[in-house]
């Protein structure tokens, strides 16, 4: 049978990881023949495959010496028959100098190894998980072996690295064996109905819009839990998708003089924002535009939402070439988050073309719900520090190791390196804009965070 070896320094978890895998099973233990009395083998079945999986934790305490040599003297002879290595950390404590000795041993026996960040529960978890990529193992993969999460991620690694000549006849799957969790590639749909602001100046055109969307819908719902007391929630549907459009308007008609009316729809944006997924930006294309306009899109930009641009008033632009350049060039100079920003250009007065309006917000709230895997993040990553090198910091160059997406809606990402948290703004929108290009992110604010390794 394959040989599989969990590795690692104490209190990683490696005997929990042994149970996990090795389950029922473990009767067969006392069974398998040549087994010592002080090292701990047992068979597991991984993806209708029998494996014999050896736990090295058995024979450190046996063993006496410093750490490393126990840990190097109870490893030995199992790791130079393994088939695969699972080498394993302990997240939450992160990448300790132990492990580093250890692993730099390991990485000598030229074996195959799967890095296992054990212990990482939850999003921090996953975070301080990724710091073992600085052990050189490869793709570290994060699971709890104690409450099981990711152990079926571990299965499929762990089949798909067994040589195939030393495999016996498949089996039926263990029933304990969990279904395979949804790995970040696949695609986010929505729940609920999509929420959506509709948000820009007085008179850019929003109650005209939101009217010739309603067209026969005339489905207005609220005022409802969680809405202010003068904004109302507008439900629509397209295709398959159900949107609810939160409207300020009661707000906006309130106020009488002009000064007021400015005031108000900054705050009654920020209150439609709140509630809100993605933000229609609406600008009246004949003004082109103006301070207010960008105070609006900073503000979408602030409360983290996804963005369409609705250039209204289409009907009454002469040169739609130029107007639309003009447009889109003030925005990205003042703002990085409005290039490529998906744009609409509509009469809202005549309902021309303002069905294009809700298939652009479907496509900004996929891209707001995006993840990128986290290996090919980290492959861009390194072309992006060798086309430019992190700067240098008091003299010293800052050393950015690799890079993970914690959270989506916004997109959010972290780097990890020695000091990255004294990472220049310039370096830092150099990466962000990076970001958006290679993995198509336009029209979503992009949150990069910094965390520092020894
Ligand atoms: P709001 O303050 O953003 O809600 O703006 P309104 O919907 O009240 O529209 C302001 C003015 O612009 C009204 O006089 C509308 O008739 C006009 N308007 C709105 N949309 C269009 C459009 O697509 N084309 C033209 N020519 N006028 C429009």
């Amino acid at each position: 049978l394959p040989v599989v070896v969990i590795a690692g320094r104490p209190n990683v978890g490696k005997s929990t990881l042994f149970n996990r895998l090795v389950g029922r099973r473990q009767a067969l233990v006392a069974d398998t023949p040549g087994v010592t009395r002080d090292r701990k083998e047992g068979v597991a079945l991984v993806r209708g495959r029998h494996i014999r999986l050896i736990d090295t934790a058995g024979l450190e305490e046996a063993a006496p010496d410093s750490l490393f040599g126990r840990m190097r003297a109870s490893s030995e002879s199992a790791v130079q028959e393994a088939d695969l290595i699972l080498f394993c950390i302990d997240a939450r404590a992160g990448v300790t100098p132990t492990d580093e000795h250890f692993a730099q041993w390991v990485r000598r026996q030229n074996r195959p190894v799967l890095l296992i960040a054990n212990k990482a529960e939850g999003r921090q978890g996953t975070a301080a998980a990724l710091e073992a990529y600085r052990l050189g193992l490869g793709d570290p993969l994060g699971l709890s072996a104690e409450h099981g999460d990711g152990v079926t991620d571990l299965m499929w690694e762990i089949a798909e690295r067994l040589p195939a000549d030393k495999l016996g006849p498949e089996e039926e799957e263990d029933e304990w064996a969990p279904e395979p969790e949804l790995t970040d590639e696949e695609e986010v749909r929505p729940t609920g109905p999509l929420k959506v602001a509709i948000v820009g100046r007085p008179n850019a055109g929003k109650s005209t819009l939101l009217n010739t969307l309603l067209g026969e819908e005339r489905m207005i719902t609220g005022p409802e839990p969680g809405l202010t007391r003068d904004s109302i929630a507008v439900t629509l549907h397209d295709g398959d998708d159900t949107f609810e459009i939160v409207d300020t308007a009661g707000l906006r008609k309130k106020a009488r003089i002009d000064e007021a009316l400015e005031k108000m729809s900054v705050s009654a944006s920020i209150e439609a924002l709140k509630m809100a997924e993605v933000a229609v930006l609406v600008l009246d294309a004949t003004l082109g535009v103006h301070e207010q306009d960008l105070q609006i899109a900073r503000l979408i930009e602030r409360e983290g939402r996804a963005c369409v641009l609705a250039l209204n008033k289409w009907d009454a632009v002469e040169d739609r070439t130029a107007t639309r350049k003009a447009i889109l060039d003030r925005l990205s100079i003042s703002l990085a988050q409005m290039r490529g920003v998906p744009v609409v250009t509509f009469s809202a007065l005549t309902g021309s073309a303002v069905q294009k309006l809700l298939p652009a917000v479907r496509e900004a709230w996929t891209v707001w719900n995006a993840r990128v895997p986290t290996g090919a993040l980290n492959r861009w990553f390194e072309e992006m520090l060798e086309r430019h090198q992190p700067p240098l910091v008091d003299g010293r160059r800052l050393k950015l190791r690799y890079m993970t997406q914690v959270k989506s809606r916004p997109p959010t990402f972290v780097v990890f390196g020695t000091r990255a948290e004294q990472m220049p703004d310039d370096y830092k929108r150099y990466l962000v804009n990076g970001l958006r290009e290679a993995f198509d992110l336009p029209g979503v604010p992009i949150r990069l965070q910094t965390r520092g390794t020894k």
